[in-house]
This record gives C-alpha cells, structure tokens and sequence, in this order.
C-alpha cells in the first residue's frame, strides 16, 4: 500500500466532523475527511423512499442554535416552523397547548382546559422570563437533574407528566429526565425564543450545506478507520494513512474503540430510538404540530404529521407520519399496538395507514446525565496531533456538534502554526 499523506485526516462526516473541516478550510489548511458510511450527515440523513423523505429518526432543528446561526445559511435551508405549541393526549383525546405569545386565540381557547394546572401556566411564565437571556449553555447555572430542577422550580408532577415528561423526553430520549438541567435551560430558551423547524427538503440539507462547501476531493465514503495512533490512522482495508493531525469526530462509542488503550475499556453508554414513519391519503388534522402522549402509556411518545410542516416531505396528496418511541422495542406487533395508539390520536384510519419503513437508531444519543465542562479548544486535544470532536463532547445536540467540531479545528489551527 502507498501511503497517503493529507496535513490532517478528518475520522467521520456527521456535523461535528463537516464544521470542523469547514473551518479547517476556511484557514487554507489542507485536509481529508475519512468517512465509514456512503454520504455525509451521521445522525442527521434523509432517505428518499416511494417519494417520501424520511429522516433516520425524526427530529427538529432549532434556529436560535448559536452554533448554527453562525454556521448555516437559514434561507438556503428553507426552514419551515412547527406550531408553537404541542398537542397532549390526556384523558382520551389530545388537547392543544398553545404558547400565549404566538398563538393567542388558540391559547385563550383552551385557557380553561384543566390540562395544565394553574399553577404550571403561572411558573411556566416565570421560567420563560428566567430563561429569556439564555443563549447558550449555562455552565454557571447549578448542576441537577432535569426532574430535580422542574420540581424545586415550583411546577407540579402532573404538569411535569403531562407535558415536560413526554416532551423533554422526546429530545434527551429518555423520559426519567435525568439529563442535565443546564441542557434543558439551553433547550427551553431556544424553543422560546425561536421555535423549532424542519428544512423544507429534510433534515439532510443540513449536512449537505456545509458539505457543498468543501472540496469534493477532500472526501473518502466507506473508508471506516479500524485504529487511531498519534501520526496515523489504519483504515478497515488495511491501509496507512500518515497524517501530522488527527480528529476524531465519530460518536462516543466509535471513538473509544478507535483510541490506543493500554488497559481494559469502560464503553459508554447511549441512548437508542426507534422512528416508524407511515403514510396515507386519508384527511388528517393539517397543523403542523407535535403531539404527545400526556398519559405516559406509551408506546409512541410522540408523533408528528410531518408533511404539515413541510409538504415536500410526501408526494402530492399524502401524508407522512412519523411516530418516536424512545428505546429500542423487540416486540413483534410492535407496529399493530403503534397503530391502535395512533388511532386513538388520529382516528381509525390509522389502521390502514401504509407503513414505510421503521428506523432503529441504538446509538441516538450518548449518555450525557453531566454535560462536560469543556470549554476552550484545548478541550479538543487528546494528545499531541490528536484531537477529538462530537456531540459528546459539548451538549448532545446538532448545536453541541457543530460547535466541538469548529473547537476542534480552532486547535488543529493553532497547534499547526
Ligand atoms: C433520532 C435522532 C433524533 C435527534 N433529534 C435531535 C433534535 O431534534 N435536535 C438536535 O439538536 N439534535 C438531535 N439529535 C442529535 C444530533 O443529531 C446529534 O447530536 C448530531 O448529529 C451528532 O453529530 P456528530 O458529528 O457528533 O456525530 P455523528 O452524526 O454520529 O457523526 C459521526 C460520523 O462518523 C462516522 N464514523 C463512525 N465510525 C467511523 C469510523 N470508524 N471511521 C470513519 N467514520 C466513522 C459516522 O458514519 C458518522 O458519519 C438527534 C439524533 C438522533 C439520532
């Protein structure tokens, strides 16, 4: 094998390892990006099935991201906006929420709805005026766990039940909301201030952005990296690749297993997810909002009429659902006891809906009950020539991705100077 020498190999094409090569190009630094999948994107792709787009998983996008404001061109994304608001299965029927500032007639509809307590209408004001400055992660803010925080802030458990459960389940996937309570104030104040979104052609042209940036050649799909070692990478093929820098931007897990150990390994753990999208011709409510389920009996958490929010996302004239379980689910009528719920949110045609494919994501989330307090692009370097980016590595969040990947390239650039 003739070994090639790139200035600084990039492992993995997800966000964290696309916004660090960007900014790598950005400084005239000459770099490949080494990438085990046939596309750019990681966690965050798109599939084209029977003229439906199916992201693996579905997921939102947030444009206060800080990160992604900087990173992205919004108006080439086409973002399209969710309602503000979720609609909660409780009590046989799902119940809209509507946020008071965006929505004002629908939230003073259902102002005498008992779903949410008076109480909880009274501190969730509270909290959003708490959170109003909120820009990024809070590392100042005391560390607890998200259930902790919600309860000591002064909201009740059937508030908590009802919509922080199913709703900050749905984003940290897991519904104990363990999770940091400095990510669920960075979340909470970027859904207040701008809402959440899906790109009009899906979740994909989020990757495809910032790869369009690049150059092409700069890319090698199916070249998954078996070994990482200061100096070199050794491809699953067998091949060497010398490089004086390295980042590591893959998930938790991959990274552990690429980096030398000299003792025995403790693997991370993750969070898994599992999506099945389902389509169908049949009339469906047409607002493009979120449900959930408020009554916590599962299995679906929660579930989107996806081509509401963006119409490009279903041929003309059907629908595309979207139904999240968090964990990964073995049973073998998974599908049939998914239908009879939804059913009970969308009426009986979901019984005929057509299923399209189901997606089981066992590494959709790092287990992260304690965000890292890392910083400054120092945080990125493992050793010399070495460094590492990801989610895991700031908050768990497209906005934690593409932030580690630009720290990770700060210190590529200052260490090659
Ligand atoms: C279902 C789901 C829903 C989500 N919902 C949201 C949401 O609503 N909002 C939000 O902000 N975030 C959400 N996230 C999280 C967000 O998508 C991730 O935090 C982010 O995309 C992680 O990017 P990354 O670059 O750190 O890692 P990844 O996307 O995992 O990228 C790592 C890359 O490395 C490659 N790779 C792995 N091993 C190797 C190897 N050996 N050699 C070469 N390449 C390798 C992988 O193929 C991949 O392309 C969600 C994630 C999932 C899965």
């Amino acid at each position: 094998m003739v070994p090639s020498t790139p200035e600084i190999a990039v492992i993995g094409a997800g966000l964290s390892g696309l916004a660090c090569a960007r900014k790598l190009a950005k400084a005239g630094l000459r770099f490949k990006i080494y990438e085990a999948s046939d596309g750019v994107g990681g966690r965050v792709r798109t599939d084209h099935v029977d003229g439906f787009r199916l992201d693996r998983g579905f997921q939102v996008f947030l444009p206060g991201y800080p990160a992604a404001r900087k990173i992205l061109d919004y108006d080439k994304l086409d973002l399209r906006p969710f309602f503000r608001g979720a609609d909660v299965f409780h009590a046989g029927s799902l119940r809209r929420l509507a946020d008071p500032l965006h929505h004002p007639t629908q939230a003073l509809r259902h102002l005498w709805d008992e779903l949410v307590p008076w109480r909880d209408k009274w501190f969730t004001l509270l909290l959003r005026l708490d959170l109003r400055g909120v820009r990024e992660v809070p590392r100042a803010m005391t560390e607890q766990k998200t259930e902790d925080f919600l309860r000591d802030f002064g909201f009740s458990d059937v508030f908590i039940d009802r919509f922080f459960r199913p709703f900050f389940g749905g984003i940290f996937t897991e519904k104990d909301l363990r999770t940091s309570s400095r990510m669920f104030a960075f979340l909470f104040a970027m859904f207040d201030r701008d809402g959440s979104t899906l790109p009009a052609a899906g979740m994909q042209s989020i990757p495809d952005q910032l790869a369009a940036g690049l150059p092409k050649e700069s890319f090698r799909f199916q070249c998954p990296a078996s070994a990482v070692a200061p100096g070199h990478l050794t491809l699953e093929t067998g091949e060497v690749i010398k490089a004086q820098h390295i980042v590591l931007a893959t998930s938790e897990d991959m990274a552990v297993r690429l980096l030398p150990h000299s003792g025995p390994t403790r693997m991370p753990h993750s969070r898994s997810l599992t999506c099945m999208y389902f389509a169908t011709d049949q009339p469906l409510p047409q607002d493009p909002i979120l449900c959930l389920d408020g009554c916590g009996r599962g299995p679906v958490n929660h579930a989107c009429i996806v081509s509401n929010v963006s119409p490009d996302y279903a041929p003309e004239g059907q629908k595309l659902i979207a139904a999240s379980i968090l964990g990964a689910p073995s049973s073998t009528d998974l599908e049939k006891v998914v239908r009879d719920q939804m059913a009970t949110w969308y009426g009986s045609s979901a019984h005929q809906w057509r299923h399209l494919r189901t997606y089981q994501i066992r590494n959709a989330q790092p287990e992260s009950r304690q965000l890292k307090v890392g910083d400054t692009p120092a945080s990125a370097i493992l050793s010399p020539g070495l460094y590492q980016c990801g989610d895991y590595c700031e908050d768990v969040s497209i906005n934690g991705a593409l932030l580690s990947g630009e720290r990770a390239a700060d210190a590529v650039i200052a260490s090659s100077r």
